[in-house]
């Protein structure tokens, strides 16, 4: 049996976690950069925590909060030049997939001179400032990747850059963050974590060992996802307790670290048109995707697919669709010329032959209509 697993974050998970480790922050250096979105972090209370317990360490911090959804390139280098001129010693990023990922990119480019081009063909020097996220959506799983994903203009998609630099020193787990996070939003990333999972034992790279992490994290979500319809369709406020919000986190967390290992495969690939053209949220985008990739690939790995659908709790494909329809509810409209030219783009993804039953362009444009 052949093995290669590394994951060098260190995963710190519970109630008050950035407040009762002060310690370990003094480690990372004098001065810091918090990075953030627009508003989430100052209004659920992550980073008043963080600066209480960074001013109680003496380490000074400035704050960078220009990042929004799908980070682009202009905003990571905007964060760069600002840890640059303040010769900040780390970079803590808080928020969900976005501002995490704009955290990594920023870590990188504070330390080496590299234009756009050179940044998307991975042409870069293996070293950044190190890096703590905290995350405060239950999806992307960004704090155990050593994956940054920024809107790529020329490419009109989305490129992952990927280097083991961008692992996080420390990933802080607090649920209590995700209290306010609303029903659609919890929705979209519990997905986009749950296709993580699934990918990745879909991907050529899974081993025993992802198979396993990724099997525990889709039970967890999946059995999560009836409270989410509940809360959904009874339209009342902020039911979920923070049981079912931790379980999330934890589920996101592991299927985070399967994909550090497999990679994600064509659902993510055909997702980011969804999301560049359409404004679809990520989440969203890979699960309009999901049931058919699943459906396509038992064709050629059914037994992979039963085990996928055992875990889930599932009895078959056709389960999983309407559980997925109640969880989306109405479908965006793709026309054919959006689905050719979708098609057009995702082929040239690298995740698609990282999919063990990689599509071709013709499978792309029956999944793309399947989707829909
Ligand atoms: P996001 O774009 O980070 O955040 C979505 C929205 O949720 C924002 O409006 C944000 O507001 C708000 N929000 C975040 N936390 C909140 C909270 N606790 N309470 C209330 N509102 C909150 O969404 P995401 O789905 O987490 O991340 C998506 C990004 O991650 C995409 O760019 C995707 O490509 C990437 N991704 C990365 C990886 C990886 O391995 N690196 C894997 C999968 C996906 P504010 O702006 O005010 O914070
Ligand atoms: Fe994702």
């Amino acid at each position: 049996m052949e093995l290669n697993f590394y994951m060098p974050t260190k995963v710190i998970m519970g109630k008050d976690c950035i407040r009762r480790n002060e310690s370990l922050l003094k480690e990372m250096g004098r001065k810091a950069m918090i990075v953030t979105g627009a508003s989430s972090a100052r209004s659920n209370g992550s980073l008043a925590d963080l600066e209480e317990t960074l001013d109680s360490a003496g380490i000074t911090y400035v704050i960078f909060d220009r990042v929004r959804s799908n980070p682009t390139t202009g905003s990571v280098y905007e964060g760069a030049e600002l840890a640059k001129k303040q010769q900040v010693d780390f970079i803590i990023g808080i928020g969900g997939g976005s501002p995490m990922d704009a955290a990594k990119a920023i870590a990188l480019l504070a330390v080496q001179e590299v234009t756009e081009d050179e940044l998307f063909a991975g042409k870069y020097r293996r070293e950044a400032l190190p890096i703590i996220l905290v995350p405060t959506t239950a999806g992307t799983g960004s704090e155990v990747t050593p994956y940054s994903i920024l809107t790529n203009d020329k490419a009109q998609t989305k490129t992952s850059i990927s280097s083991p630099v961008l692992f996080p020193r420390i990933a802080f787990l607090d649920a209590a963050y995700m209290k306010e996070l609303p029903v659609i939003t919890t929705i979209n990333t519990a997905l986009d974590a749950l296709s993580h999972a699934i990918e990745g034992m879909l991907s050529v790279r899974a081993t025993r060992l992802t198979d396993q992490i990724s099997q525990e994290s889709i039970r967890i979500i999946s059995g999560c996802l009836k409270e989410l319809i509940d809360w959904k369709e009874s339209r009342k406020g902020n039911e979920l307790s923070l049981t079912t919000r931790e379980k999330l986190l934890y589920g996101s967390m592991l299927a985070g670290i399967v994909i550090s290992h497999t990679g994600t495969t064509a659902v993510h690939s055909m997702g980011y048109s969804l999301t560049y053209f359409k404004n679809v949220d990520h989440g969203r985008a890979n699960a309009l995707i999901l049931p058919a990739f699943i459906e396509f690939a038992a064709k050629g790995d059914a037994v992979t697919v039963q085990n996928i659908l055992k875990a889930m709790n599932l009895d078959s494909i056709a389960e999983m669709d309407s559980l997925f329809r109640r969880l989306l509810g109405d479908r965006e409209r793709l026309s054919e010329e959006e689905i050719a030219q979708f098609a057009d783009i995702a082929i040239r993804a690298k995740n698609i032959l990282n999919s063990r039953i990689a599509p071709t362009r013709e499978d792309l444009v029956l999944l793309y209509r399947q989707s829909r």
